[in-house]
């Protein structure tokens, strides 16, 4: 693209044009290497704007009512005057090349409203692939002037942890439990929520969640709390996506929490940290491409790897010859 075209949609999307915005999270999604460059050149040229939204993770298992829950709280922002996006991380996209979030039935009400974006996930072979897409779409958004971002993500593998390098918050979505367990929730995933939210507390389902949400909260009291957080955080809570109880609660809650991290330099240190985060694995991921980017390279990297199979070469005698091959 010539600079002044990059300029031009750079203008758009600081203008909340929404086509301009969706063709350029098009271009951040493609591979292509002429592709990336425009890409990085229109991220430079909105970065001047300085323009933040509130990022919003948001986990949960397929089922416990994700797009429920997305299309009722960005119903309930956007009822207020806030322009609200919403992404998706898609572990499954990745996969299979079919998606879970990518469904455009999905949050109907909300995808017709004027003031709400909503991106299905983008489906790339792997993980790192869709988080990259999905960080610089994020930043986009940012730019073309939303107030909030929600970056969903399926509950499984990896995909909360990508998640939560791109928020300021990150939420845990749960359903209420059968028995009185736990749901099997992995540790990691509760470190890194800040607000955990069960869902379906309505009917029928109220006792049963009440008693979810007494039991996470007492997990919650036993990891240790975490400096950059106020008191009572992390926190659980009950809501009903499909009633709206305790939506607005909730959202008091996220901008509470936000607002005391600010005021800390918490949100800012977390996001410089993310920051350098995602330029790291910019690099590794650079230099991973450039490992396949030649049939010479991916010749020597075979034959170097059958050598070490062989027992003909050591794997660190190897991987020196590899690396000092890509050094060029
Ligand atoms: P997702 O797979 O996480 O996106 O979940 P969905 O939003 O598709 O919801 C899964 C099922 O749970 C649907 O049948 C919803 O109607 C239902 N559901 C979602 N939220 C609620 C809620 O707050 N209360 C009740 N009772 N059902 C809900």
């Amino acid at each position: 693209m010539a600079e002044t075209d990059i300029a031009d949609m750079a203008r758009r999307i600081a203008a909340g044009e929404r086509r301009a915005l969706a063709r350029a999270i098009t271009l951040v999604e493609s591979a292509r290497a002429d592709h990336r460059a425009d890409a990085a050149a229109l991220l430079e040229a909105l970065k001047a704007g300085g323009r933040q939204a509130l990022r919003i993770g948001l986990s949960g298992t397929p089922g416990v009512g994700k797009s429920t829950f997305i299309e009722a709280f960005g119903l309930m922002l956007t009822g207020q005057g806030l322009r609200v996006a919403v992404l998706a991380v898609d572990p499954s996209s990745a996969r299979s090349g079919g998606s879970i979030l990518g469904d455009k039935t999905r949050m109907e009400q909300l995808s017709r409203d004027a003031n709400a974006f909503i991106r299905p996930s983008p489906s790339q072979t792997h993980l790192g692939g869709v988080a990259r897409r999905t960080r610089e779409a994020v930043a986009l958004c940012e730019a073309a002037g939303f107030d909030a971002v929600l970056i969903e993500t399926v509950g499984v593998g990896q995909s909360e942890t990508v998640v939560a390098e791109m928020s300021d918050l990150f939420v845990l979505l749960l359903a209420p439990a059968g028995g009185d367990e736990l749901q099997g929730v992995k540790r990691g995933i509760m470190e890194i929520a800040d607000l955990i939210l069960v869902n379906k507390a309505d009917g029928d389902l109220k006792p049963a969640a009440t008693r979810t949400c007494a039991d996470y909260a007492q997990a919650l009291r036993l990891l240790r709390r975490r400096a950059q957080d106020p008191q009572g955080f992390p926190k659980a809570m009950l809501v009903s996506a499909l009633t709206g109880d305790g939506l607005s609660e909730a959202w008091a809650e996220m901008t509470a929490l936000h607002e005391w991290r600010c005021e800390h330099g918490h949100a800012q240190s977390r996001r410089a940290a993310q920051a350098r985060h995602w330029f790291e694995e910019e690099v590794r991921q650079g230099l991973l491409a450039r490992l396949t980017a030649s049939a010479e390279t991916r010749d020597t990297m075979r034959r170097l790897g059958a050598a070490v199979a062989a027992g003909e070469a050591t794997p660190e005698r190897a991987a020196q010859e590899m690396l000092a091959k890509l050094k060029s």
